[in-house]
């Protein structure tokens, strides 16, 4: 799988901004995709697309459609992940009203070789060696479109295996998207960076803030002295200085996944070799040597190190550009969400023909 490099810079324009600023996020998105941004906010107000987003687990799908609403359209378009409805069911049929509505909606429009009783009943009992039938997948998804209307859709977690791929090429007939577009956005994200996300995530044990200690930090670091580590410190309003902690299995790594992440890929190399359904190719990662000249340097991700000054007391925090490895061992930066989804904005236009 090849995916290109993404010019984001504009020749000329020397404006700098702060991508993690709200008010200055969109002026850089007025700026870089001002137009584009137009045509596709027209495009959804008389029609609407399917989008599968496939991409290895903590590669960020989450925060580049959150970015693409926030910025594109917040009313028009919905986003769900079927990997949530999954883990759900487990609710949904111990609750009694959600049960029957589930049901209700399984008579009318579930296909496939299981009873629904059989279904049910091995939710009921939990038995995690049930592997939930691919008929009853595209249920799912169906079931999730219905609830949220005729909207354009992100899907995450479809298809989540082999054969559910074939089933995604007819998805959007099922659901009587007919004239609409669909489409996959497929993300490469280095298995590092991935790893590194992981290891030094952090959160706030009171409202659950996630932070990172090397590449998103808050704007308090404290250090423990007795066990020489820093730590963050939650700076949401609501929460007076808490302590940010890191979850056991996180300091492993990529470690506890690595099953799940080949999963990803073959689903991601499936799909990228589809002919007929257009494809949008996200990716993360570019190789230092051409930075310069494809981005602007505060569209790279920084990473963030941290000194310990006794006389003082207090704690010096250094910033540079992350360096890491791509999966080929090409030393690379990696590029914030923003310009990222900068991309996806630029693709999305042309393959809808605006
Ligand atoms: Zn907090």
């Amino acid at each position: 799988m090849e995916f290109p490099i993404f010019k984001t810079k504009i020749k000329g324009i020397t404006q700098k901004f702060n991508l993690s600023d709200p008010e200055e996020r969109k002026a850089y998105f007025e700026l870089k995709a001002g137009k584009e941004i137009k045509k596709l906010r027209d495009y959804l107000k008389q029609k609407t697309f399917i989008a599968y987003i496939l991409g290895k687990k903590n590669s960020g799908k989450g925060t580049y459609v959150k970015m693409f609403k926030e910025i594109v359209d917040e009313d028009r378009i919905e986003h769900f992940s079927l990997g949530d409805t999954v883990r759900q069911l487990d609710e949904v049929v111990r609750d009694k009203e959600k049960k029957k509505e589930l049901i209700l909606f399984l008579e009318k429009n579930y296909r496939g070789y299981l009873s629904l009783e059989e279904i049910i009943s091995a939710l009921e009992k939990r038995s995690t060696n049930f592997l939930l039938p691919s008929e009853l997948i595209l249920t799912l998804a169906k079931m999730e479109i219905a609830k949220r209307g005729k909207k354009a859709f992100f899907i995450d977690g479809f298809p989540r295996t082999l054969d559910q791929v074939s089933y995604s090429l007819f998805f959007r007939e099922l659901i009587d998207y007919r004239e609409d577009p669909d489409l996959f956005i497929l993300i490469d994200v280095p298995e590092a960076v991935i790893d590194e996300r992981i290891r030094w995530r952090r959160v706030c044990p009171k409202c659950q803030t996630p932070r990172n200690l090397k590449l998103l930090p808050s704007s308090k670091v404290g250090y423990d002295e007795k066990n020489k580590q820093f730590y963050l410190i939650c700076d949401n309003p609501g929460c007076k200085g808490e302590r940010m902690i890191s979850k056991e299995a996180d300091e492993l790594g990529n470690e506890p996944i690595r099953e799940r992440l080949k999963m990803d890929e073959k689903l991601m190399k499936k799909a990228f070799s589809l002919y007929g359904i257009p494809k949008i190719l996200l990716r993360n990662c570019i190789p230092i040597e051409k930075a310069a000249e494809y981005v602007d340097d505060y569209e790279i991700t920084p990473e963030y190190d941290y000194k310990w000054l006794s006389e003082s007391s207090k704690v010096k925090v250094i910033e540079k550009p992350w360096q890491v490895s791509d999966d080929d061992g090409v030393v690379s930066y990696s590029l914030l969400a923003a310009p990222v989804v900068l991309s996806l904005i630029r693709q999305m236009v042309k393959i809808l023909n605006l």
